[in-house]
């Protein structure tokens, strides 16, 4: 029994360790594939994946990880020809960089790490600088006991590489949509698309950001290296933070490697290629940074315009909508109800003696009533119902395309509910409340009001608090 479970535990690590090992052997593989004669990687991803990996699957963080992780950088390096003794000390400046950023990185606010607000990117700029000084600097023992190399030029070309592969990719690792996210969204997509104006229209800056590199193809030169920052700006306010993040990755991978061969092509013979390399690495990544930072933003910004949005429209205590958003969207739903002839019911809801409640148990207690039983009323409803609290404690439901008998049904349903709803005080006292309903089911004229349907829906209410509470008028 205990043996079984104990390897049912290890199943998550083992997985995660063999998904490090294989993602660093095929970012590894791939790296040392577009490395060019005597230069380190051009495209060297399986760093940052790796570190982004760590902080995103605490499974694959683990010794057994860190062991898998060593695996695939060897294996890649040694299938590819290096010596055991070389591909060992590349594979520890490697993931001495990728600890260093996880120190770093581990520490950062999750908003940050995530990149949701502008001073994230100020903070992947110090974590990438960081892991590639943790690089370069094992980078210098490198350079002296294998390569028997310059250790300050070692030391600058691998830290600036490794900044900017780790400037370049983080945004793109940390922000893209696991697996079954990434399927679904996909899916919804390809359901929604069909090739009309708006698609195209959503599509110009992905369009626009095409045809900048097409400039930059064409065009070449110094200046070449901006070409796509306005594209870049344009999908920076026009697309969800991780599409913006995945392209401004893809957008730097492919200027990097267009860029740098074409410097290398048209370098002279015997000239030392290291400066104009490093150059071009580096204001790729920095490129990335400012269209990155208006990603930011405007990802803080709309996050920020949603919890107002919903502040305003909701009840602080329920988080029912409020009266003010429930008369607009209740006259909706009547005017759509009466203009396809169908039914409507109003409820209009008020709790009994609920002063009592609050002067023997207290104000808190009061409030947790209001939350129970909003709850309570909240499941006998349905999506398209809409349900507010009005205020004080009232509230009212709307209702559409419901049969006479259904609502009386409901109500009574809702009634006995609450009436046998036990909602815990602090101290652990069960208190009991009741509610009085006023029930109206009409089929509504086109030129009926809200407020005149809550009014007399209000007024049944009031007689049902006359004839003794507890109970449901319907008028
Ligand atoms: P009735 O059966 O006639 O409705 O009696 P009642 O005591 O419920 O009615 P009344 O209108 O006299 O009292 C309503 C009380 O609801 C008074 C007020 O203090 C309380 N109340 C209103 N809003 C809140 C709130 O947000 N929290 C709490 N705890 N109490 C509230
Ligand atoms: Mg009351
Ligand atoms: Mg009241």
């Amino acid at each position: 029994m205990t043996s079984r479970t104990a390897i049912v535990d290890y199943v998550p690590y083992v997985l995660g360790a063999i998904g490090v090992g294989t993602l660093v052997f095929v970012a590894a593989l791939f790296g040392i594939l577009t490395r060019p004669e005597g230069l380190l990687a051009v495209l060297w991803p399986a760093n940052a994946l790796l570190l982004a990996a760590f902080v995103r699957v605490p499974a694959m963080n683990t010794p057994v990880g860190w062991i898998a992780a060593f695996g695939g950088y060897m294996m890649a390096d040694i299938l590819t020809g290096s010596d055991v003794n070389k591909a060992a000390w590349l594979t520890l400046a490697n993931m001495a960089g990728v600890a260093v950023g996880l120190l770093l990185i581990s520490k950062l606010d999750p908003e940050d790490r995530n990149l949701r607000r502008p001073t994230a990117v100020l903070y992947l700029c110090l974590t990438s600088a960081a892991a590639a000084v943790g690089s370069g600097l094992m980078g210098i023992a490198v350079a002296i006991i294998v390569f028997h190399s310059d250790p300050l030029m070692a030391f600058v070309f691998w830290a600036s590489t490794e900044f900017s592969n780790y400037v370049i990719i983080l945004p793109f690792a940390m922000t893209v949509s696991r697996w079954p996210d990434l399927l679904k969204g996909w899916r919804a997509l390809a359901l929604r698309v069909q090739l009309d104006w708006k698609v195209l229209l959503g599509a110009m800056p992905a369009l626009s950001l095409a045809f900048s590199l097409v400039m930059v193809s064409f065009v070449s030169g110094p200046g070449a290296i901006v070409f796509p920052v306005p594209a870049l700006l344009w999908c920076a306010l026009s697309y969800r933070l991780s599409v913006v993040a995945t392209l401004i990755t893809m957008l730097s991978l492919w200027l990097m490697v267009e860029l740098e061969l074409h410097l290398l092509a048209t370098l002279p013979k015997g000239a030392d290629p290291y400066s104009g390399v490093i150059s071009t690495r580096l204001g790729i990544a920095m490129l990335a940074l400012g269209p990155l930072t208006v990603a930011s933003i405007d990802r803080a910004r709309s996050a920020l315009v949603e919890r107002l949005d919903h502040a305003a429209n909701h009840d602080y205590l329920t988080g029912l909508l409020s009266r003010g958003a429930f008369m607009p969207l209740g006259q909706e739903m009547i005017d759509q109800v009466a203009a396809r002839k169908g039914r409507l019911t109003v409820m209009v809801m008020d709790l009994d003696h609920f002063k009592e409640i609050n002067d023997s148990h207290g104000h808190a207690t009061g409030d947790r009533i209001l939350v129970e039983v909003a709850k309570v009323i909240q499941r006998s409803l349905r999506g398209t119902d809409l349900f507010a609290r009005l205020g004080g404690e009232e509230f009212a439901v709307l209702v559409p395309d419901i049969a006479k008998v259904d609502a009386q049904g409901l109500a009574q349903r809702i009634r006995k509910a609450v009436e046998q709803a036990s909602i815990s005080t602090a101290n652990d006292v069960p208190i009991h409340t009741t509610v009085s309903i006023g029930l109206l089911c009409r089929e509504p004229d086109q030129a009926v009001t809200v407020d005149s349907l809550l009014n007399e829906a209000d007024r049944a209410m009031y007689e049902a608090k006359e004839n003794g509470r507890n109970r449901v008028v319907e008028r």
